[in-house]
């Protein structure tokens, strides 16, 4: 769960396929399945909470991976909408025709397409080429397969 002031934050965390749902206000509690990103210094040293000093999105990124122990699995990039934080749905050619470039749909292998606000994704878009840099400012394996 990421407070309101990490939303681009979010954004990434969705991008490398991770559930991360932005709360409007602080969460009551905490699940233990749960943890929580924020900024509010009051918050920090509690349990199942990620205290965020830093400004800039890829030493916050290196924080969150580090201390949670995460191991961003290349495979589940771009599994989620970036904009809604649910699951995306695989579509097939002809259902993303209208919906994705003419050139996307003569050359991407797959589309994928969020139920919630019906954006489309598919391999080889401009954010995958971030999350593949990505990997590497977080020293992860390339994601040539596929
Ligand atoms: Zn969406």
């Amino acid at each position: 769960m990421c407070e309101r002031m990490l939303g681009r934050l979010a954004r990434w965390l969705r991008l490398l396929g991770y559930d991360a749902p932005l709360l409007p206000e602080p969460p009551r509690t905490i699940a233990e399945d749960e943890v929580l990103l924020t900024r509010r210094l009051r918050l920090q040293g509690r349990p199942r909470v990620v205290f965020i000093a830093r400004d800039h999105l890829e030493d916050q990124l290196r924080q969150v991976v580090s201390e949670l122990g995460l191991a961003p699995d290349p495979k589940l990039f771009f599994s989620r909408c970036l904009d809604c934080n649910l699951p995306v749905e695989p579509i097939d050619r002809a259902q993303a025709a209208g919906l994705a470039p003419d050139y996307v749909l003569d050359t991407a292998q797959s589309f994928n397409r969020c139920p919630g606000c019906g954006r489309i994704f598919w391999p080889g878009s401009h954010g995958q080429r971030a999350a593949q840099r990505l990997t590497a400012i977080l020293g992860l394996e390339p994601s040539d397969a596929d």
